[in-house]
């Protein structure tokens, strides 16, 4: 028997699976979708890999010698066949390797951990052996406790081959117990052992007698039993100690929420929700794809529950995404309030212990519905009846980082895999998928009307560039004040955006002009008031806020832009007497944070809520009837074809905030540029004008939906190496590819240099090109071959930045 095994050395060059030999011992155990442990290589470096398939073909003809697999380092396969299958596809499609999706697809706990080890072979000296190896055989080899000279002794042995480093694979993924009892005595000896008993030993006689009650093999936890029988532990401990029962560890799950839900009933539909309900009902058991497009407020969640509980009741399973779920509390509160205990929930926010925990209820079928951002598309659910993406359009579904997979791909290979009917759900639809819509790929399922005929706010543009607030440094106007003023004496709330988090507070000198850099990337530093430093948000280099300035040392330094806290102190001194919680990344880093201050918004401990973009999702608070947005335009003079789409998809967004129950909102958006369509079809409330006029700005510049684009970027610590690699690159394209496809640059990127190392682009758009896959698979190669010399090469298919 063979093993066919895709190892974790991520290269083009090993991106296929090995074949190892399985031991005799190992025989009955090793199953697909297991990770093992092989040796690798000319070392026989030891290595994780997955076992992806098995042969049973006997060595024939085979002269070589064929390693075998060392150990398994699951006792069952902890990727399905599905996923396995996945896996595979998603390689090719994000031009990543194999190994790369399969960790993706696993809880971070679970992912390879190597730790190294200094074993001695041969007899060493004491002063080794004691001094270096504390008298043992074997240590963890870290160099970082090791000195210079116990350095040097060891690379000498080593040399002499009486010590040798090895590798061991290990896991972090730590399962959980807690104490238990069980008893292997029979009810009779348990009842002689009570006939035994002094009278007065109540405790002892309620043990025993509960006991008696147990089911053989039965564990139960030692604190509940403590608790229901109001035992001490010292009475738990002696009937140990006398060999009447024993402890057991048992298992528990580290549940991420503490906080109880009150369940809920399903709501009666109106109209249009039964009609959408209806089609989504209609195409169970098949892979369509629905596109429901609902205005804000318009009960979208609604139908999603609905429908997730039709397939449950057919037997099935549940994956349901969001953006990013420790952003929207609320959404997940409904989800666990309707389905209870069946809910796994998956993000960033839970400690790592806590997110396998999920996995494995998940894993186990102990959890059917799943709810959670981007990596929870390859939660292991198995039978899946349904999957929808809630907020469809957002970036955040892209990782921006290897593997380059955007999980809407994903859904749709899974909804396909499983005959199960995916729904895009948004306010505001990326254009692709709107777009698809319109050519009948997607279903489009429409809901133009609020909940309760509420109308939608009502937008009011402030025009800044009338304003002579920036001379008075004043970053709320004063019409938007009198609002806020007006709200507080009806005790109604406000919600104050801020567009992303310290963008434009920089420090800048008023003699020279400079703006203070980092010192490793091309970007200003932005200003943070409540640690007095200056942050860089790309590599996180910080320094104190300079007295001088650096450059013709002028004492002239001067704060500029708006921040959330700049915004804060502000308000304290126009609106002296209202109440102000602030979130942003700072006052939301710690874990539950973002969920605490949302839950004082609701109990209305605050009277204004002001944050980035972080507030513009999701919220659902009736007495929000005020939304302002201070700065609608610094996302639209980004250099990105998307800048439009997403400027009118935020103000939509948090426009939506305002007004949800039954009170009318208002919503004031402060813009230097009152006249651009974006802002003015969201003042419109206009999505489908909206779409159709950038569809024609789309197609005249030839970008998606009309065109493909993938994104080619070379870096290097060298500024010359990466520009020469890149021209070379271009070269070589324009001479594989046809002249269909449009190749853009080289470019340097417009943040040319991040971390030191300096990045270069090439944009490849493309309408049915075929040979492109082909290309850039050939690409990969290349790049791996340059790779050794310091050059990496990203091949992003689809960007959705192109910062
Ligand atoms: P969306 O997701 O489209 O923004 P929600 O699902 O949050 O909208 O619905 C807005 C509000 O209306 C929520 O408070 C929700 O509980 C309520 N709601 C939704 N559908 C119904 C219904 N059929 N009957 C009564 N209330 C509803
Ligand atoms: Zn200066
Ligand atoms: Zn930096």
């Amino acid at each position: 028997m063979l093993a066919q095994v895709v190892v974790d050395v991520p290269t083009r060059q090993t991106n296929q699976p090995y074949t190892y030999a399985i031991p005799e011992e190992l025989r009955q155990y090793v199953v697909v979708g297991m990770r093992v442990v092989v040796p690798f290589g000319q070392g026989a470096r030891k290595v994780q890999g997955f076992v992806v398939g098995l042969l049973t073909t006997d060595l024939n003809g085979f002269d070589g010698e064929l390693k075998a697999i060392s150990q398994i380092l699951d006792l069952y396969p902890i990727v399905n066949a599905e996923l396995l299958k996945l896996s595979d596809w998603l390689a090719n499609w994000t031009f990543s390797f194999r190994i790369s999706i399969l960790q993706a697809m696993l809880p971070n706990v679970m992912r390879a951990k190597y730790t190294r080890y200094l074993q001695l072979v041969d007899e060493v000296d004491d002063e080794i052996l004691y001094g270096i190896f504390h008298g043992q055989e074997r240590i963890i080899f870290d160099e970082n406790t090791l000195t210079a000279t116990s350095l040097a002794q060891l690379a000498k042995l080593r040399r002499n081959k009486q010590v040798v480093v090895t590798y061991e694979v290990t896991s972090k993924a730590k399962v959980k117990t807690e104490s238990g009892i069980q008893t292997s005595l029979s009810f009779e000896q348990l009842e002689d052992i009570k006939l035994g008993l002094r009278a007065n030993a109540k405790q002892q006689n309620k043990l025993l007698s509960y006991l008696q009650t147990l089911e053989p093999g039965e564990v139960v936890s030692q604190h509940q039993l403590r608790d229901r029988l109001a035992l001490s532990n010292a009475v738990i401990n002696t009937a140990v100690r006398q060999g009447w029962a024993s402890k057991q560890p048992i298992e528990i799950y580290r549940q991420p929420s503490k906080t109880i839900v009150q369940p809920d009933q399903p709501k009666v539909l109106h109209s249009q929700q039964a009609k959408a309900l209806q089609k989504i009902k209609a195409a169970s058991g098949t892979p369509t794809t629905f596109l429901l497009e609902g205005v804000t407020g318009s009960g979208k969640t609604e139908v999603y529950l609905q429908a997730i509980d039709y397939e449950l009741q057919h037997g099935k399973t549940a994956l349901m995404l969001v953006p990013e779920i420790s952003l929207t509390p609320q959404m997940m509160h409904r989800v666990k309030k309707r389905f209870g205990t069946k809910v796994a929930v998956l993000h960033s926010g839970l400690s790592a212990g806590e997110r396998f925990d999920e996995w494995r209820r998940i894993e186990r079928r102990e959890a059917t519905v799943v709810i959670g951002a981007r990596s929870a598309i390859f939660a292991p659910l198995e039978n899946i009846g349904i999957i929808i993406m809630d907020e469809e359009h957002e970036a955040s579904y892209k990782q921006d980082e290897n593997p380059r997979y955007h999980a809407r791909d994903v859904a749709k290979w899974r909804s396909a895999y499983y005959n199960a009917p995916l729904i895009l759900g948004s306010a505001t639809p990326s254009l692709e998928s709107r777009a698809r819509a319109q050519k009948g790929v997607y279903q489009l399922l429409m809901l133009t009307e609020r909940i309760n005929q509420q109308a939608l706010p009502e937008v009011k543009l402030i025009d800044l560039r009338q304003k002579i607030m920036h001379a008075k440094e004043q970053s709320v106007a004063d019409e938007l004040l009198v609002a806020i003023k007006e709200r507080m004496a009806q005790h109604e709330q406000s919600v104050l955006l801020l567009n992303r988090r310290g963008f434009s507070s920089f420090v800048m000198c008023r003699d020279c002009g400079l703006v203070v850099q980092c010192p490793n990337c091309d970007i200003g530093l932005t200003l943070h008031m409540d640690t007095k430093t200056l942050k860089c948000h790309y590599c996180g280099h910080e320094e104190a806020i300079p007295t001088q300035c650096p450059n013709c040392r002028s004492k002239a330094i001067k704060y500029y832009g708006t921040g959330t806290q700049k915004v804060e102190i502000e308000l304290q001194k126009l609106l002296p007497t209202a109440r102000v919680i602030r979130m942003d990344l700072d006052t939301t880093s710690k874990k539950g944070a973002h969920e605490k201050l949302l839950k004082a918004f609701g109990n209305h401990e605050a009277d204004i809520l002001l944050g980035t973009q972080m507030i513009a999702k999701g919220l659902d608070f009736p007495d929000v009837t005020l939304v302002g947005v201070l700065n609608a335009d610094t996302g639209l003079g980004i250099p990105d074809f998307r800048a439009s789409e997403r400027t009118f998809q935020l103000l939509t967004q948090v426009a939506g905030r305002a007004g949800r129950a039954d009170k009318p909102g208002t919503v004031f958006i402060q813009t230097y540029n009152p006249t651009h369509y974006a802002i003015k079809m969201a003042q419109a409330h206009d999505y489908e004008k909206f779409y159709r006029y950038e569809m024609q700005i789309r197609h005249l510049a030839k970008y998606a939906p009309y065109y493909f684009t993938i994104k080619i970027q070379a870096s290097h610590a060298d500024e010359r190496t990466a520009a020469l690699m890149m021209t070379k690159i271009g070269q070589w394209l324009r001479q594989r590819l046809t002249a269909e496809v449009t190749i853009l640059g080289p470019t340097p990127r417009s943040i040319a240099r991040i971390k030191n190392r300096f990045y270069y682009q090439i944009i490849l758009k493309y309408q049915n090109v075929p040979i492109v896959e082909q290309v850039m698979q050939e690409l990969q190669l290349i790049a791996q071959a340059n790779s050794r010399n310091g050059m990496q090469l990203i091949i992003d298919r689809e960007p959705l930045n192109f910062m």
